[in-house]
């Protein structure tokens, strides 16, 4: 996979890394931020603050990869907080940022800045989780990541809940969720499969 794509400094652009959970997305992103800065890029990156509780000033992937990150609550405040002379901005967990953020990410890239963005493309009942879609529509290149399925094996595109609740966002990770191929994947199950809600992972396996 090429990083720089067609990265031409200084004319911005937006770069989307989408799939399911367990598919290497914020690796991925910590990826091109490592290439970035070996670059000498002026890179800033950010996460959304859901709970700080469990606060973490950094992406951490599941196989513990990790890079600094400034944890802001609303889109808003990571224009705020982007300097004038950064030059990669690169958002993790996007979905949590609300539809919002695909204009602030817009800006970002209209201003000349290489836009890096990682989250989840669907939610926990297979439906375009806002704003991926709207970020997909107007990105300049697109990843798709595939994770395993827990099931069967093959490449998995969704989110399979495990625990009972309507709740589009439920943070969590492992016990919480499975990654399920389009034939494992069961929508209705989570409701059948009632597990105690443990919170003291809740903010720490997000990624
Ligand atoms: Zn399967």
């Amino acid at each position: 996979m090429s990083d720089f794509h067609g990265f031409v400094r200084g004319l911005g652009s937006i770069e989307v890394i989408c799939g399911s959970m367990f598919s290497g997305k914020s690796e991925e992103l910590i990826r091109r931020v490592r290439r970035a800065q070996i670059a000498r890029q002026r890179v800033q990156v950010f996460k959304p603050q859901l709970d700080d509780r469990y606060r973490r000033d950094q992406i951490v992937s599941h196989s513990d990869m990790s890079v600094p990150a400034e944890m802001v609550a609303k889109a808003e405040e990571i224009l705020a907080h982007v300097a004038d002379r950064t030059e990669v901005v690169a958002i993790d967990e996007i979905q949590f940022f609300g539809r919002d953020v695909a204009d602030v990410c817009e800006k970002l890239a209209n201003l000349g800045k290489r836009v890096i963005v990682a989250g989840l493309d669907q939610d926990y009942l297979g439906r375009p989780f806002e704003p991926v879609p709207q970020l997909l529509a107007v990105a300049e290149y697109v990843t798709k990541t595939l994770a395993v399925c827990a099931r069967c094996g093959a490449p998995a595109n969704r989110s399979q809940r495990l625990i009972a609740s309507d709740e589009r966002i439920v943070v969590g990770a492992e016990g919480k969720y499975e990654a399920r191929c389009r034939r494992c994947f069961e929508p209705d199950a989570p409701r059948q499969i009632a597990m105690p809600l443990d919170e003291t992972d809740a903010f720490s396996s997000t990624r």
